[in-house]
């Protein structure tokens, strides 16, 4: 559920004049090399924290000013002894570890053939004073029209994509210290891959390439991490421009159409700001902005390679007629429009754009007001509570308002039947589609359960579709059943986790084989609106794929207006727990409902797509530790991010389970929600509250030696366990041994042996694994009736 936090603060001594900063972007997209400024240059060097290049021998031109400054060279070695060379070195093992499984070495150290650079810092100034400074340096004119030719069409495809980033850089001048940096390398090793050192991230440096797998496009992060001056003087990111109090009128048009006003209270932290950044799906086309009720500048356009690493947000920018003033509040008035709307068939509709089909920045609490029109034999649910209804003419007009402050606000139209629940103070208003959409008809294959991160753009994937014995089902024969069951959901985490997001939920149908929670409203799969899975009356269905949509996918995004819509996530690489105590709040709502046997059901279904391998034998699970979050879904292994996040994240909780004990740990549950409510939380800070919660004289007090085995590390190991009873009764000494297999030589984790005593009677002997056979010993009075390895699941592995 990560939005890219948009951390700008651009200071502007002057405004921005009309069309200035559309003038500024055309130039950039329309750049190319000036002819009077090629070099045939020796050792050079750019150094940007943790990059360094060295420009040892080749061709080096720089392209035409923009608004006054030079924002681009290329260098090429394509010359008798040319050659260059980058240098990135992680910080730590994980990034090289990363790093490893990409470019097969842990620190990048690369002969280059050429490079074209981005820049808005003082790189020129920095390379022509180099130049200027060593006489076997010289004007090359013979060699300018060569690589203008070769390398312009390329400057203006990488500016296509960074003509906003850039724009936002030179309209802050020369006085703003931190500026963007990217290169963009061609070797012969690696092929073509990109550097980038850009200032308004958490983690200014990265490295990463894009690839083209599976008929997709990745762009896949090689590593990401805080640059070095960063990691020196860590310093809070200032969040501008702070939104708050969002009023939104829209209409949908009969072809689907979404016209939208956006008004919200925008206040800023720098104490000046020229241009706004702002983010919207691409979807939506921003005609028009006021700021205070007056005509703002507005630039928005397409930026394909930033958008892949971005999750398909458009960032567009707004220039006031006046730069804002730190303390001041503004209203701003965003007139935008798009097809977020699709039909899919039969009057089954879904919402694309689920979380930013409005202006955003970054994800943060705000409350919103929401009216809608649209035609009036259509249905259309939203976040909040309804306090508007009414007909005009063709048009229905809904408005709703928020009781508390949420992070989205999601909506969803079709032809919907109604079931409402009201129990223990919370309303479930669930909906379902009158009809089935065309695509669950013919044709056998099985769905593969998947769930779409909030926040992440992806459209529902159609599957195939199903085979059906006629007459095909009926998406309301469940409808009744589904009300009773969210709200039982409901009800049992608010027992746990006390009271949810807001007390309305609405549930509402979205086709594909995912599921989306939203604060105040869940999507769920058309499929889990079904009685039978498709598929069971043929016995192809997987009990666990039944499992999934029949109960784990509508708790799953039940427990997210706890988790995730409650507590959040501070960074991509904590979102993991989000999704993990998400799905393992639904896992124990399974279990509850259905019995242990279904949790284990899911969790070895979990543990074998961890296990399965790719064509290069490796598993899933050694794709990376699951800290990398959406990192981890690459063009080497698409399946990981959902299956380690999913999977492995439901084992880790059921492994700290296995740890606390069942009480201990869900009052480690109810304990993170109190203390985080509304607040961000870490892996770190995650870790520190579970081990306050470990039973007395644990040999892994911090937890430290479990996160980083399970979290911030990979490998599920093979445990056998062998043992032997010597002595009489009452004096009997049973011997085992623990023997730990495929996995690093590092590995460890804590085993439990069970010991069955008598009747009823157990004891557990938790045994630290290790890379040699590990021996226990314990006393008994009589003979243990059995003793057996890790039997109720405490332990991921083979
Ligand atoms: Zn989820």
């Amino acid at each position: 559920m990560v939005r890219k936090l948009l951390a700008l603060a651009w200071l502007l001594p002057f405004p921005v004049h009309g069309g200035a900063v559309a003038d500024i972007a055309r130039a950039v997209r329309e750049n190319s090399f000036d002819r009077d400024q090629c070099y045939r240059v020796r050792d050079l060097r750019v150094v940007k924290e943790d990059i360094k290049i060295y420009l040892t021998y080749g061709y080096l031109i720089f392209s035409k000013p923009v608004a006054g400054r030079r924002t681009a060279a290329v260098f090429s070695t394509d010359v008798e002894g040319g050659d260059g060379e980058v240098i990135l070195l992680p910080p730590d093992r994980a990034e090289r570890r990363s790093l490893a499984a990409f470019a097969d070495t842990p620190n990048l150290n690369e002969h280059i053939r050429a490079v074209v650079l981005l820049f808005t810092g003082d790189v020129y100034d920095q390379l022509i004073g180099q130049i200027a400074a060593n006489p076997a340096n010289r004007k090359a004119p013979e060699m300018a029209p060569i690589l203008d030719e070769e390398w312009s069409p390329v400057l203006r495809s990488l500016g296509a994509s960074y003509q906003i980033r850039l724009t936002l850089d030179l309209l802050a001048g020369p006085a703003h210290a931190d500026h963007l940096f990217a290169g963009m390398f061609r070797s012969t090793n690696l092929g073509t891959f990109d550097l980038i050192y850009d200032p308004d991230n958490i983690e200014q440096i990265m490295a990463g390439q894009l690839a083209t797998r599976y008929n997709r496009l990745f762009f896949d992060v090689w590593t990401s991490f805080p640059s070095r001056s960063a990691r020196q003087h860590p310093t809070p990111l200032v969040r501008d421009p702070q939104l708050a109090d969002y009023r939104i009128d829209a209409t949908v048009a009969p072809d689907l159409t979404l016209n939208a006003i956006s008004r919200l209270k925008v206040t800023v932290k720098a104490a000046s700001l020229a241009v706004v950044p702002f983010e919207i799906a691409r979807e939506m086309s921003v005609t028009e902005v006021r700021v205070d009720g007056v005509p703002a500048e507005v630039l928005q356009a397409e930026s394909p390679r930033l958008n892949l690493a971005h999750g398909g947000n458009d960032l567009f920018l707004v220039a006031p007629a006046e730069p804002l003033r730190a303390g001041r509040e503004y209203e701003f008035e965003f007139h935008h429009s798009g097809k977020v709307i699709y039909e899919a068939g039969d009057h089954v509709y879904y919402v694309g754009s689920r979380g930013n089909w409005y202006p955003a920045n970054g994800l943060r609490f705000s409350n919103f007001d929401l009216t809608f029109r649209f035609p009036r034999d259509l249905d259309l649910v939203s976040v909040g509570d309804t306090v508007e209804d009414r007909t005009e003419g063709f048009t229905r007009v809904v408005r709703r308002r928020t009781s508390a402050p949420v992070r989205f606000a999601g909506f969803n139209l079709g032809d919907f039947v109604h079931a409402k629940v009201e129990r223990g103070g919370f309303v479930v208003d669930v909906c379902a589609n009158r009809k089935l959409e065309p695509s669950l008809q013919p044709h056998p294959s099985l769905p593969q359960p998947i769930e779409v991160d909030a926040g992440r753009q992806r459209r529902p994937v159609l599957e195939p579709g199903y085979t059906f014995e006629p007459p095909p089902p009926n998406p309301l024969e469940r409808l009744q059943t589904l009300a009773g069951e969210v709200a039982s959901a409901m009800e049992f985490m608010a027992s746990r986790f006390g009271p949810p997001a807001l007390p309305h939920l609405t549930v509402s149908p979205i086709p594909g084989t995912f599921g989306q929670g939203f604060p105040g409203l869940l999507y769920l799969s058309t499929l889990v609106y079904l009685k039978n899975m498709p598929g069971t009356h043929t016995g192809d269905a997987p009990a666990s794929t039944e499992l999934f949509f029949q109960d784990v996918l509508q708790a799953h995004e039940t427990a997210h207006q706890w988790w995730g819509n409650r507590v959040t996530a501070a960074t991509y690489r904590d979102n993991w727990l989000m999704e993990a105590l998400a799905n393992y709040s639904a896992l124990l709502y399974l279990e509850k409902r259905r019995g242990t046997h279904s949790l284990e059901i899911m969790l070895l279904n979990y543990r074998d797509s961890l296990l399965a391998k790719n064509e290069a034998g490796q598993t899933v699970d050694s794709a990376g530790p699951i800290v990398l979050g959406t990192r981890l879904e690459s063009s080497q292994e698409p399946r990981a991010w959902r299956t380690i996040t999913y999977g492995k994240g439901s084992w880790i909780m059921q492994m700290l389970r296995g740890r606390l004990g069942d009480d201990r740990f869900l009052a480690l549950l109810a304990e993170t929600m109190k203390r985080y409510d509304h607040k961000d939380i870490s892996t770190e800070q995650f870790r520190l509250l579970a081990a306050e919660f470990l039973p007395a004289k644990s040999d892994d007090p911090k937890l430290q030696t479990f996160f980083e085995q399970w979290v911030y590390g990979t490998g599920i190991p093979t445990m056998k366990l062998s043992w032997t009873v010597k002595g009489t009764a009452p004096n009997l000494r049973l011997r085992g041994t623990v023997t730990q297999s495929g996995v690093d030589k590092d590995f460890t984790a804590t085993v439990p042996v069970e010991i069955v005593l008598a009747k009823g009677r157990t004891m557990t002997q938790w045994v630290r694994s290790a890379d040699v056979p590990v021996t226990f010993s314990v006393a008994l009075k009589a003979a243990p009736l059995k003793v057996s390895l890790d039997p109720h699941y405490a332990l991921l592995r083979k």
